[in-house]
């Protein structure tokens, strides 16, 4: 297994109240030249986690602080209307987002138990506002939960689409 030390929340960036697949951002991202989406897991807005890249993988979401990082998307986390031509962060998370969100950072924080949980905007150096929340305080308890243990629990009952 990967050594995982941060489980990163990141937001889509796209519009409160609309849905986007997985295909779409996976198609986003190897437009830009990835080989696959950037991403471990994707939330929709109903609360369903889509499998994005492997674990195993490393994934693209933070430059240069992927190797040992899982990164999550939840989809939104932009104002509904631009403003002046610029999207306006907001945190868009719906009730199933914030569910499933705890449930993922959760499951990662089993299998990674030192793993420290933390918003894209939390990395030094980085200017974007992504995920639009304060995800280092939020998950803060769960940062907390392990930290301290080496165990590794199996016992998880996320259900995360697209994986075999
Ligand atoms: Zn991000």
């Amino acid at each position: 297994m990967r050594k995982i030390n941060h489980i990163v929340v990141h937001c889509s960036a796209t519009p409160e109240g609309k849905d986007y697949s997985i295909d779409t951002i996976r198609k986003w991202h190897t437009d830009r030249g990835w080989r696959d989406i950037g991403y471990h897991a994707v939330i929709y807005r109903n609360g369903e986690v889509h499998q994005g890249r492997r674990d195993n993988e490393i994934g693209a979401g933070v430059r240069g602080h992927n190797k040992h990082s899982i990164h999550l998307c939840y989809v939104g986390g932009v104002e509904k209307n631009k403003k002046k031509g610029n999207w306006i962060p907001k945190d868009t998370r719906t009730i199933e987002q914030k569910e499933a969100l705890i449930d993922l950072c959760n499951y990662y924080k089993n299998l990674h138990p030192k793993a420290e949980i933390l918003g894209h905007r939390d990395f030094e150096g980085v200017t974007k506002s992504c995920p639009s929340f304060d995800a280092k305080s939020d998950y803060k308890v769960i940062t907390d939960k392990f930290s301290h243990l080496d165990l590794e629990d199996e016992d998880s009952h996320i259900v995360i689409k697209g994986r075999d």
